[in-house]
């Protein structure tokens, strides 16, 4: 079985490793931007994909190239008091079986990139479209090469190519946030008094994030604000200081310091879909931000992309080459969850800043809607799935 991937991000370089795993490797993945790295990003990865990290014997690396973090401190942008501080550390890894883990998003991939044994074909190339030739799956390159699979992959972001051909929804609509990244050198933030939780600043409009990354090579900014007019969505989109400093005017002090660090931060629009009612039509699927895009308030988008990588892989190297049932059966274990990550992550956009915000609902409202009790608390039914349980479990070989 030939398998084509459309896109190398998180999600297209963990599905080719995922299958790697399972033993098919007649697998090509197609990536407009091989040369493009560098995008100044951290990146959190929670337990339910650490699992299948794992899974992949990356486990160990992963903790050279990340740590473990203390948990998430929520508090006001504008006056800065504490509103919540969520358990992390060993408590995530003894109820959830792993912990979350704070790296370098470029890390990540490379070592991703690193699991890919020579077998896999790169072809450093933008898709600019795909169909059906008979029982072939056929992506034409931008220089007019086609090539053909038994099954091709979109993993090709929010923008997906692949996803016109499966649904007919258009494209990813302005989300109405910019969002401004920087990698802090470790040796200048380490004047800012932050431990290694996750940190949050929140208030009506606006939002901040930081951590560090890299054993404290880093600390990763992340700063959203509302924006009237639409920005494009890109990982290498440059913004000006002035412009960041501008948007974070009167905030509080250890944020208006964090952001005085910041030299030449990106920038980019966020996007988003409405979820799909399908995530494939014929031998074409699509996983990952081209399935379920999300607002990146809750830290899962690439966590969901790892999960979908496990299912896939699973489910084609057990359908005994049959796409049809390989497919549906991803489509059955995979959309409802992504679904559902996919719409709470856009309700925790509404509590970050835009109308719920802790400035207007109050602390204990806000507590409530993010931690919540029981069940309804989202860590619980986000962190605590184990894909790879969980097919093994349901799978009937
Ligand atoms: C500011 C921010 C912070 C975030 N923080 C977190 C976090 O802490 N934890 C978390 O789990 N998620 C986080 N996310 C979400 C996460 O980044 C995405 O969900 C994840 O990157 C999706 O991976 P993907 O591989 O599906 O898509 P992408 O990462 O978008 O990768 C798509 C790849 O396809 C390539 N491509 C696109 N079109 C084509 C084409 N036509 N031909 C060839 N190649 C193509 C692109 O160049 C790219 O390499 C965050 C998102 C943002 C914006």
């Amino acid at each position: 079985m030939r398998v084509l991937i459309i896109g190398a991000g998180i999600g297209g370089l963990a599905l080719a490793a995922c299958l790697e795993r399972r033993g098919v490797s007649d697998v090509v993945l197609v990536e407009q931007a091989v040369k493009q790295r560098g995008t100044g990003a951290g990146i959190q990865i929670t337990s339910n994909a650490v699992h299948v990290l794992e899974w992949l014997s990356l486990k160990d690396e992963l903790e050279k190239i990340g740590h473990i973090s203390r948990g998430n401190i929520y508090r006001d942008i504008d006056d800065g008091h504490l509103v919540l501080h969520a358990e992390g550390g060993d408590q995530v890894s003894e109820m959830y079986g792993n912990s979350n883990y704070q790296l370098n998003r470029e890390d990540l991939a490379n070592m991703l990139r690193r699991r890919l044994s020579k077998k896999i074909q790169l072809y450093s190339e933008t898709c600019v479209g795909v169909r059906m030739d008979g029982k072939k799956a056929v992506a034409t390159l931008s220089n007019g090469e086609e090539i053909r699979g038994d099954v091709l992959i979109g993993a090709d972001g929010v923008g997906s190519v692949t996803r016109n051909y499966i649904s007919d929804d258009g494209a990813a609509q302005f989300a109405g946030v910019a969002c401004w990244r920087s990698l802090i050198p470790g040796a200048e933030a380490a004047q800012i008094p932050l431990d290694r939780h996750s940190h949050a600043w929140f208030g009506k409009g606006r939002s901040v994030v930081a951590y560090w990354v890299g054993h404290g090579a880093y600390l990763n900014f992340v700063g959203s604000v509302e924006a009237d007019e639409e920005l494009r969505s890109s990982w290498r989109a440059k913004g000006t200081a002035q412009d960041l400093r501008n948007s974070f005017q009167g905030v509080t002090p250890i944020v208006r310091d964090l952001i005085e660090m910041v030299r030449s931060p990106f920038i980019t629009g966020i996007y988003k879909h409405r979820p799909l009612d399908r995530y494939y039509k014929d031998s074409i699927a699509v996983m990952g931000d081209a399935a379920h895009p999300m607002m990146p308030y809750m830290a899962a988008g690439a966590g969901q992309a790892i999960e979908d990588s496990f299912a896939l892989a699973w489910c084609l190297d057990s359908a005994d080459g049959n796409i049809a049932v390989a497919l549906s059966e991803y489509d059955e274990r995979r959309r409802c969850r992504a679904n559902r990550v996919q719409r709470a992550s856009e309700e925790m956009a509404n509590i970050y800043h835009h109308g719920n915000s802790v400035s207007t609902i109050g602390d204990t409202a806000f507590r409530n809607l993010v931690r919540g009790t029981g069940a309804g608390h989202f860590r619980d039914w986000l962190w605590s799935y184990n894909i790879v349980r969980d097919m093994r479990d349901r799978s009937v070989d």
